[in-house]
């Protein structure tokens, strides 16, 4: 287990190594205050995760990571202050897999990188396409099929959906779909589910500010209406 840290305030450096080292004893972190030794390390390390703060001194953290995608599908996750989902939505689209705001609890950030090290996501674990109305997801390739438009997710995104057309028509509590994504439900990560669920509605609703599919019931969870 090789994890590269890209942050530049050391305290932070330290503090992730010492979470890591709770679930992995025998990691190895490498890390680096800097933008472009971020990038060569990413390609020259090999490591299994990468976690990437987006302020650095001598580039753009989105740059940093648009850079590491251009060669590499590692596991990547955004270690941000930044709160606006702007700046979320914009790392994941570059090609981030999930983000942490800062400061992170010690369970979720474990809980986030455990997922991301899971390899192709063993929660997943293949089986039959299933499907809902007009939206087909095949859980062994994990693509989702929307109005006959194949919709391109994310390891989280691909958890969340997976879970919510598991159980189409009823109502997914939030602690449920936090669980099945992330073996946890850390309230730091129920923030994240709103996120990743706000972008997973850009994906697939025809009109994402009035979502007939994703649908809230406040206070509670989610439930998948039939497209
Ligand atoms: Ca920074």
């Amino acid at each position: 287990m090789k994890v590269l840290v890209i942050e530049d305030d050391a305290q932070i450096v330290e503090s992730l190594a010492l979470t890591l080292q709770i679930r992995w004893p025998e990691v190895q972190v490498v890390s680096t205050h800097l933008g472009v030794e971020g990038v060569e390390l990413a390609e020259s390390e090999k490591p299994n995760v990468i976690i990437l703060d987006l302020g650095l001194p001598d580039m753009s953290g989105f740059d940093v990571l648009k850079q590491i995608r251009l060669f590499s599908s590692v596991p990547l996750v955004v270690l941000t202050v930044r709160t606006e989902e702007d700046n979320i939505f914009k790392a994941l689209e570059l090609g981030a897999d999930d983000y942490m705001v800062k400061p992170c609890g010690r369970l979720e950030l474990l809980a986030r990188i455990s997922v991301r090290t899971r390899g192709s996501g063993s929660k997943i674990s293949g089986g039959l396409p299933i499907y809902y109305g007009s939206f087909c997801f095949n859980p062994s390739t994990r693509q989702l099929l929307c109005h006959n438009k194949e919709v391109g997710l994310t390891t989280i995104e691909a958890h969340i959906i997976h879970c919510l057309m598991k159980n189409a028509g009823q109502v997914v509590t939030y602690s449920k779909l936090a669980e099945e994504t992330w073996g946890d439900n850390d309230p730091g990560i129920l923030d994240s589910l709103r996120v990743h669920i706000r972008r997973l509605r850009q994906k697939v609703e025809l009109d994402p500010d009035h979502p007939q599919f994703i649908v809230t019931k406040p206070g509670t969870g989610y439930s998948l209406a039939k497209p």
